[in-house]
């Protein structure tokens, strides 16, 4: 069922602010604390609902019907871009979940994988964060993961970076610096890249608790998307959160592992090197 339309009660649009005019957005950004070392990405995304709705339309015409067989192939661009918009509230899951009722029928799959990941998978994470106090912390995952991690704490890393040497890409993995690339010159990844970045900078650090740490704080510092539920739920994914428990192996213990050679298998990581190259380039 639609929403039924209803007046606001309190407009809010065309309410003064005290020595500022809302529309000179310039202005007023001059006054905010912000960190202004992170440049806009506005050549990637615009915010606004009819900017979001003209890039929904898009998507259920042209990519949806490659969903379900694209989803986790982060060289193609067959997702749709909606959770900036979801998180800042310019669109909402409703809308997007009716827009799809108007698809042809041949597209059922790509439909109901879609409608998996907007409705269960999302509100999975609005749930956990909802009801977990500590959703922020280490603490919130599962205690089987806490255990197997602690008992794999003292385990050898072949690698350890620094939070500065990750965000600036200098790892030895192309791959995990593509996508870190993706992330700060976007505002945006590739869910499947995001899963590998989060998994390779588990391995990575010196500590679980710090890898959490580290690894929220990049998300939530550079995502457009950062600082929503599914910022904490898929963080906490990495970590064992929503999973369940896998072989046991160095350092991850029985957390589920990814690696470079399994992108080599399950999709053309290469090419997706070449289109963050391509990214950086209109930069
Ligand atoms: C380590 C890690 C960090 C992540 N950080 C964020 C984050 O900060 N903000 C954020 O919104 N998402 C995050 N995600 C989840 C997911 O990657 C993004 O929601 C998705 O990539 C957004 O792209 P899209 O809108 O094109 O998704 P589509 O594939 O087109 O899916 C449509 C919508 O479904 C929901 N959805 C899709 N995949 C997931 C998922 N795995 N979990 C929960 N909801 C999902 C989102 O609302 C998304 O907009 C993270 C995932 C991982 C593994």
């Amino acid at each position: 069922m639609p929403f039924k339309s209803s007046a606001v009660k309190r407009p809010s649009l065309d309410r003064k602010i005290k020595g500022l005019d809302p529309k000179d957005v310039g202005v007023i950004l001059t006054r905010l604390t912000i960190d202004r070392r992170i440049p806009p990405v506005t050549q990637f995304f615009k915010g606004g609902t009819s900017q979001g709705k003209a890039r929904f339309d898009e998507f259920i015409k042209g990519r949806l019907c490659r969903y379900a067989k694209n989803r986790n192939q982060p060289q193609t661009d067959d997702i749709s871009h909606m959770s900036p918009y979801l998180h800042f509230g310019h669109l909402s899951p409703l809308y997007l979940a009716l827009q799809m009722k108007g698809v042809d029928k041949g597209s059922l799959e790509a439909r109901e994988a879609y409608l998996e990941e907007l409705i269960m998978r999302r509100e999975l994470a609005i749930n956990f964060v909802n009801y977990t106090l500590n959703y922020d912390s280490y603490a919130c995952i599962p205690q089987w993961a806490i255990k197997t991690l602690a008992q794999h704490q003292k385990d050898r890393r072949e690698y350890i970076y620094s939070r500065i040497q990750l965000e600036n890409a200098e790892t030895h993995d192309e791959y995990w610096n593509a996508a870190m690339r993706e992330m700060k010159l976007t505002g945006f990844m590739h869910n499947y890249m995001r899963m590998y970045w989060g998994k390779k900078m588990l391995e990575w650090s010196r500590t679980p608790e710090q890898a959490f740490q580290t690894m929220l704080a990049i998300n939530n510092q550079y995502f457009l998307d950062g600082r929503d539920p599914n910022s904490y739920a898929s963080v906490s994914w990495v970590f064992g959160l929503h999973d369940r428990a896998w072989f046991e192996r160095p350092v991850f213990g029985k957390i589920r592992y990814m690696a470079a050679s399994g992108l080599e298998r399950k999709c053309d990581i290469r090419d997706y090197v070449k289109k963050v190259e391509a990214l950086a380039k209109r930069v």
